[in-house]
């Protein structure tokens, strides 16, 4: 790892700063937790119902000896399901890292603190890496003890600037021998603020994939794109990678005349939510060619809208980088 360039005008970011992270590496995060309930029957059933496991061995005793084991075993990602605390039995419903029997700030809540008052006051867990040294049977007792491992050098990402810290917690039985190792790694970063609040607020952004780019990007250059099945012609709107129809990914697009009847609406006053005007009508709008699609409803009084009104598409930028297209009545002039 490269060391740390010392900036003045970030004192917090030199490597005094650094030091005074690793300072905690090596340090249990707190003390030790046991399982309140040895492993059973009951949990397994929880858990592979909720996953959806059929695998005989979590259940079924001959199973298991048949494949080798001591008796039924539990899945292995169920390991921190043995030691879990529900979210509400921490006090006041906010997780703190448990204190030791002398009640001193535990380690890993000093870190925070530190890593708080520098401003790195948000958190993401980015990885989890688990090792099982033995099966886990019904019966085990588990107990698991957890040390601050690492403390990155400060990186750039795209959250934010932040450091990775890394947690290694050892689960053993109920002899003290290691069943599982687990390595939980999460980002300090300072928020990134993206705009100056003065700024208005921006529509929410499309969440763009490769399956409806076009659709924006159509939007952008003035045309309102449908996606066309490659295999059997069917149009479908929302986009999507297949065809409902005859199950082909091969798709290419039509461009729509944008003309279509107001299929149902609504006129939205609460939520307000910042990027849009209210009240705000809003369309599902059936297009002449067949398709249906949502859009807002623009140069209308709300209640002059009707289900059926004659509608016409207009390519609006919303802002500097989105184009969207909404609905506007098309005067009976047009209509021909
Ligand atoms: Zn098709």
């Amino acid at each position: 790892m490269s060391p740390v360039a010392p900036d003045a005008s970030r004192p917090e970011d030199g490597d005094a700063f650094l030091a005074q992270l690793r300072s905690f590496e090596g340090k249990p995060s707190g003390p030790p937790m046991e399982a309140r309930d040895e492993v059973n029957q009951a949990m397994i059933r929880h858990w592979i119902d909720a996953m959806g496991d059929e695998n005989p061995v979590y259940v079924d005793e001959k199973a298991a000896r048949a494949n080798g084991f001591p008796g039924v075993v539990a899945p292995p990602t169920m390991l921190q399901a043995w030691v879990m605390r529900g979210y509400l039995s921490q006090k006041g419903g906010e997780w703190k890292a448990p204190r030791d029997e002398s009640g001193e700030t535990s380690a890993q809540e000093q870190l925070f603190d530190v890593f708080n008052a520098a401003g790195f006051t948000s958190v993401v867990a980015t990885n989890c890496d688990q090792e099982y040294t033995r099966p886990i049977v019904l019966g085990d007792r588990l107990t698991v003890s957890s040390v601050i491992d690492s403390v990155s050098p400060e990186k750039h990402t795209g959250l934010g600037d932040g450091h990775f810290v890394t947690t290694r917690l050892e689960f053993t039985d109920q002899h003290g021998e290691r069943v599982a190792t687990m390595r939980f790694r999460i980002l300090r970063f300072r928020p990134q603020v993206h705009r100056p609040a003065v700024d208005a607020p921006l529509r929410p952004r499309p969440a763009l994939t490769q399956d409806i780019a076009f659709f924006f990007e159509g939007a952008k250059q003035g045309t309102l794109l449908i996606q066309r099945c490659g295999a059997c012609g069917l149009l479908r709107h929302p986009p999507r990678p297949a065809c409902a129809s005859c199950g082909s990914f091969d798709w290419d697009t039509v461009t729509s005349s944008g003309r279509g009847t107001v299929y149902s609406f609504v006129v939205m006053h609460h939520p307000q939510i910042p990027g849009f005007d209210y009240p705000l009508p809003i369309a599902v709008v059936e297009l002449e060619e067949g398709t249906r699609l949502v859009g807002d409803l623009i140069g209308v009084d709300p209640a002059d809208i009707r289900i059926g009104m004659p509608v016409v598409a207009e390519m609006v930028a919303v802002d500097d980088e989105l184009t969207i297209p909404m609905f506007r009545p098309l005067s009976p002039g047009k209509a021909a």
